[in-house]
C-alpha cells in the first residue's frame, strides 16, 4: 500500500480521533465481562485512559497550532497552515517548504528532523 502523506496537523487530528474510538471500543468490550467486576473496571479504566490520551493529543494540537505558519498555497491559492520546514497543503496535498534550498525537491519527512544549521 502506498504511503499517503497528509498535512501534519490533520495526521495528529486523525490519530486523536482513533484514540477516542479505541477508548470507546475498549469500554464497550468491558460489557462482555459483566460477570467480573474487576475485569469490567479494568476495561473501563483502560478505555478512559485512551480517551484522556486523546484529550492530551487534542491539547497538543492546540499548542502546535500556535506555532504553525499561515501560508498561501501556490497550487490552489488557499491559505493553509504548515508546521516545520516541509509540510503538505491541507487542501490539495501540494508540498510546501519554508526553506528555499529544499524547493522543488521531493517531499521527505526527514527534512523536518535535520537541524536548521
Ligand atoms: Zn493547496
Amino acid at each position: 500500500m502506498a504511503l499517503k502523506y497528509s498535512s501534519k496537523i490533520n495526521k495528529i487530528r486523525s490519530f486523536a480521533l482513533i484514540l477516542i474510538f479505541v477508548g470507546f471500543a475498549v469500554m464497550y468490550g468491558g460489557i462482555f465481562f459483566r460477570e467480573s467486576v474487576w475485569a469490567m473496571t479494568i476495561f473501563m479504566l483502560l478505555g478512559l485512559l485512551f480517551i484522556i490520551a486523546s484529550t492530551v493529543v487534542y491539547f497538543w494540537i492546540g499548542m502546535l497550532s500556535t506555532k504553525t505558519v499561515q501560508v498561501v498555497c501556490p497550487s490552489c491559492n488557499k491559505s493553509t497552515k504548515m508546521l516545520g520546514r516541509v509540510d503538505i497543503c491541507m487542501y490539495c496535498n501540494e508540498t510546501l517548504t519554508l526553506d528555499p534550498a529544499l524547493e522543488g525537491k521531493e517531499f521527505d519527512e526527514s527534512y523536518n528532523r535535520k537541524s536548521l544549521k
